[in-house]
């Protein structure tokens, strides 16, 4: 998991995994954090349970760098060749 914060703040991301029900299907959101301001937070797809996406001891008025990895897209395998390989007797 890349970590890209400056320095200068404490960024403490919390893990990707359902702290409710241990799942990894975790989606983010933004939710209300009730003083108007919207947040980026976890949210397990299987409990809908929802945590927040890290904490930050030192924050400015920077908007938080969204640098989630996002999990790669399946790669579709193509065969190099067409032909199954014959066996060689
Ligand atoms: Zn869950």
């Amino acid at each position: 998991m890349a970590i890209t914060a400056t320095p200068r703040f404490r960024v403490i991301y919390h893990a990707p995994i359902c702290p409710e029900c241990g799942s990894p299907a975790i989606t983010t959101e933004e939710v209300e954090t009730g003083d108007g301001i919207t947040e980026t937070a976890y949210l397990c797809t299987s409990c809908g349970e929802a945590w927040p996406l890290a904490c930050v001891t030192d924050w400015d008025t920077r908007t938080p760098p969204p640098a989630q990895p996002r999990p790669a897209p399946p790669t579709t395998w193509k065969e190099a060749s067409d032909a199954p390989p014959q066996p060689q007797r």
